[in-house]
């Protein structure tokens, strides 16, 4: 009975595999015509500083509205990736992100800083830099209103290419951040190398059922760390007050998570922002 499992889990794990593949085939042919037709759209996460309970500034990320349904990033992007397709579409995200920016900072919310997700394969254009610089430029921002994120890299060739990037943003006043701090092959080197301006420590961290004196000892070090460095911590997946609790003893009170925040469409975060400055007045 065991081989015969093991055989029917293996045939349906083939079968996937290529229903996969597949599927990515047929993702990077449409993505084309998908931008043009704007079926991408960015949705937006509010970042909160845990000790005044506002919003400070917001994540976009990117969702794919197919027929109606919406498809998550992590559904699509791995494939644009293996496409070197991703550049395009990050821009365009970067180019709707301001848009936004503009206006929120328009009606009051002038410290609002925005980040935006680059993949480390977009770096394969040297023209990236420019190309971003341009577009902050376009919607007359601060510069220091945008926060490009970048995750770890992996490989000596890539991590040259990052360094630079990271220089020539960081000549331009535009601020940095490795995403998902913690969970590459070299977080410590990167803190060394990179010219960043934050980090963003990685929601597995923090996603434990029961958080651990090795949980604290880990994201304090961290936190420590980046505090000597002068490099500014957030960290995301906060589903819980207990994890809030968590990280303000150890000193992060910069977070992201569905307990403040779901990713949302841009009128629906705009309606917090509102609300928020609404607080203000009466109080
Ligand atoms: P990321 O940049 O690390 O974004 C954080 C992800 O965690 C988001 O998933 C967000 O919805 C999710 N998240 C936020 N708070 C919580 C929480 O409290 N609990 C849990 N379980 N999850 C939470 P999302 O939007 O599905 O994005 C997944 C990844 O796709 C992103 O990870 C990023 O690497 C990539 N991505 C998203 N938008 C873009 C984009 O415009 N360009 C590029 N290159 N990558 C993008
Ligand atoms: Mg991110
Ligand atoms: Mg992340
Ligand atoms: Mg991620």
């Amino acid at each position: 009975a065991y081989a015969k499992k093991r055989g029917i889990d293996f045939a349906d794990l083939t079968d996937e595999m290529l229903q996969q593949a597949n599927r990515q085939k047929e993702m990077q042919h449409n993505f084309s015509s998908a931008l043009r037709n704007g079926e991408f759209v960015s949705f937006y996460q509010p970042k909160v500083d845990t000790e005044t309970g506002r919003i400070v500034g917001a994540e976009a990320l990117v969702r794919w509205i197919r027929d109606g349904v919406v498809i998550q990033p992590d559904q699509f992007i791995p494939a644009l990736e293996k496409a070197g397709m991703t550049e395009q579409l990050d821009l365009f995200i970067l180019e709707e992100a301001c848009k936004n920016l503009r206006k929120w900072i328009s009606n009051g919310n002038e410290d609002m800083v925005m980040s935006v997700n680059f993949s480390r394969r977009d770096l394969e254009d040297p023209q990236l830099s420019e190309k971003i610089i341009h577009i902050i430029e376009k919607y007359h921002l601060n510069r220091k209103n945008i926060l490009v994120e970048m995750t770890e890299t992996t490989s000596e060739q890539e991590k040259n290419l990052m360094m630079r990037f990271m220089d020539t943003m960081s000549e331009h006043d535009i601020m940095t951040s490795i995403d998902d701090f913690g969970t590459g092959y070299s977080s410590l080197s990167a803190l060394r190398d990179y010219t960043v301006n934050e980090i963003k420590i990685d929601k597995s961290f923090i996603s434990h059922d029961e958080l651990q004196d090795k949980d604290r000892a880990i994201i304090g070090s961290i936190i420590k760390m980046a505090e000597l460095l002068h490099v500014d911590v957030i960290t995301e997946g906060v589903e819980n007050m207990e994890q809030v609790q968590f990280l303000q003893d150890l000193g992060c009170t910069k977070v992201q998570g569905y307990l403040y925040g779901k990713p949302l469409p841009p009128e629906q975060l705009e309606g917090m922002l509102d609300r928020q400055a609404a607080g203000m007045i009466h109080s």
